[in-house]
């Protein structure tokens, strides 16, 4: 069984974004973007690259497109 080694291309600088309205802000350093709420809508953010993050992209890409 082959060990897959997670790829961080997460560096020391980061981005969260907003699932709601895809804003996007600077990760500050010993902040969980998940405790930052959206100045936009209020909703929890998203660290850009986590896995979570990728949940959301594959969500976003199984909306039929009106
Ligand atoms: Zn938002």
């Amino acid at each position: 069984m082959a060990k897959k080694e997670r790829q961080h291309t997460m560096g020391p600088i980061g981005e969260c974004i907003c699932p709601k309205c895809e804003l996007r802000i600077m990760h500050r350093q010993g902040v969980p973007c998940q405790q930052e709420r959206c100045p936009a809508c209020g909703t929890k953010m998203l660290r850009v690259g986590s896995d979570d993050f990728q949940l959301w992209v594959n969500k976003q890409r199984q909306k039929p497109v009106q």
